[in-house]
């Protein structure tokens, strides 16, 4: 399938850098980019001269007046053998939004559009060359924020996932097939099929969705990110604990600002998943604020957290200001680190366990490093539920593709349980074809334009 239209973008962030690229999609691109391209002799390019999958040195000019915008280095990807399986070029040019833009509006001159965003994808994926989940996959790794995160976006660009689904949809295909014919030419001399058998391949089948759904809170969790915010009275050690992960983890991706002045964010990584911290130190001290807003404020920050890290002083007893904290923190299940375990202890593991009895409770100290270890062993625990997975288990990491499998799991299982009641088939058929459509969903195949519009629209523009 062909786009009639020839899209055009700028391909590289914005701003300055060594290089720049416009990228173009379409019938119409290499005609365009010869009608801009010029020898460093001056001339003209012929279309037998524009070999493709080679770098073709020259200068853009003008087509008006003739004028140079920019010394170039061009490629030219004939179809179906490109990004998008059209006729693209990439232009590559000097990193100054001067000539990108420059060399943008020439291209839309000669007949070129504006690409929307994702739109690039949008094309690979409508002709064909990739899946939706590959295409999704792409953002993901564009939005990387650990080794561990790109990694995983890396291995379902490369297909893993669409291929466990597609197995899944023949498993249903064939199994449909056979319900359909035993429905539809019952008295005809075809093989039968047992509810023995339906029940067999649909158990296969539930197997398989499990082992996609089984990591899949880890998986989340390292597209997604994972949030921790650390909790406790002032003094306890809070801003140590941030600067040894800060230390540990010398894979900070970004910087965020606090959200509020009371809060600092910062992100680091913890055995490559991207873990969000925010400190809450300001957040009970600030002196200017009615102490319910500290309170409404601290609990906003906590219910935002996907885990708690509340720190208490084991060298001291156990003050009004701690167990406000542990009211606050009502039945959450957190980490409580007693801290300062280099000093003679007054406080015991076994009180806090009684005051906050879904927490694992750890000693740590943070001057004298002991118990950092168990406490981020602890946290990546946190994170896969402690779950171990093997190198070749297939990771979901998408919401999107995590609920369908579910959706598709409970029709299996609908299925499933009217094929043990040995009900009609075409009532087996009804759930069967409702998983084999919603595995559709995450491939592409039966994603209607809507879905299609909310996922390609969260690219960003030039991919
Ligand atoms: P925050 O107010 O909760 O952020 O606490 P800080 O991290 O600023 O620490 C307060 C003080 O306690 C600092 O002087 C730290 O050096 C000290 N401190 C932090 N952790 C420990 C620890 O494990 N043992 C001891 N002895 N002192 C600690």
């Amino acid at each position: 399938m062909s786009n009639a239209q020839t899209i055009a973008a700028i391909a590289t962030a914005y701003g300055e850098s060594g290089i720049g690229i416009v990228r173009m999609s379409g019938p119409e691109s290499l005609d365009i980019f010869l009608g801009l391209f010029r020898s460093p002799a001056g001339k003209t390019m012929s279309r037998s001269e524009a070999e493709p999958r080679r770098m073709h040195y020259g200068f853009i000019r003008n087509p008006e007046t003739g004028e140079t915008l920019d010394e170039v280095l061009c490629v030219y990807m004939k179809a179906p053998r490109s990004y998008t399986a059209e006729d693209l070029i990439e232009i590559q040019c000097h990193g100054s939004l001067v000539s990108l833009r420059n060399i943008l509006a020439a291209c839309f001159r000669l007949g070129a559009a504006p690409a929307a965003p994702g739109e690039f994808t949008k094309r690979a994926f409508l002709n064909g060359r990739i899946d939706l989940a590959q295409a999704e996959a792409v953002i993901d790794l564009i939005q990387a924020r650990s080794d561990k995160s790109f990694d995983v976006a890396m291995g379902q660009v490369e297909g893993t996932l669409s291929m466990r689904v597609a197995r899944l949809r023949d498993a249903l295909k064939e199994l449909l097939i056979l319900l359909t014919v035993n429905m539809d030419y019952p008295d005809e001399d075809i093989e039968e099929i047992t509810y023995g058998q339906i029940e067999k391949s649909l158990m296969q089948i539930n197997d398989e969705c499990l082992k996609l759904l089984e990591f899949s809170q880890e998986g989340r969790m390292i597209r997604e990110g994972f949030s921790v915010t650390i909790v406790g009275k002032p003094n306890v050690g809070k801003s140590s604990l941030l600067n040894f992960f800060l230390r540990e983890n010398r894979a900070i991706v970004t910087e965020i600002p606090g959200t509020t002045r009371d809060t600092i964010e910062e992100q680091v990584s913890l055995n490559g998943i991207p873990v969000k911290l925010t400190d809450t130190a300001g957040i009970r001290e600030s002196e200017d604020v009615v102490e319910r807003l500290g309170i409404q404020r601290s609990k906003e920050a906590f219910n935002k957290a996907d885990l708690l890290l509340f720190l208490v002083d084991s060298s001291q007893p156990l003050s009004d200001e701690d167990r406000e904290l542990c009211r606050l923190l009502d039945d959450r299940r957190c980490i409580v680190l007693l801290n300062k375990s280099d000093l003679p202890r007054v406080l015991a593991e076994q009180e806090m366990s009684a005051l906050l009895p879904k927490s694992v409770v750890l000693s740590t100290s943070l001057t004298e490093g002991i118990g950092l270890d168990r406490l981020e062993e602890t946290i990546t625990e946190w994170i896969t539920g402690g779950k171990v997975r093997r190198k070749d288990d297939v990771l979901v990491t998408n919401v999107r593709h995590i609920e369908l499998l579910r959706r598709t799991r409970e029709e299996i299982e609908e299925a499933l349980s009217m094929t043990r009641r040995q009900e009609a088939m075409d009532f087996i058929e009804v759930n069967t074809r409702a998983a084999f459509d919603l595995l559709g969903e995450i491939t592409g195949q039966t994603a209607g334009d809507e879905i299609l519009e909310e996922i390609f629209s969260r690219f960003c523009l030039g991919k």
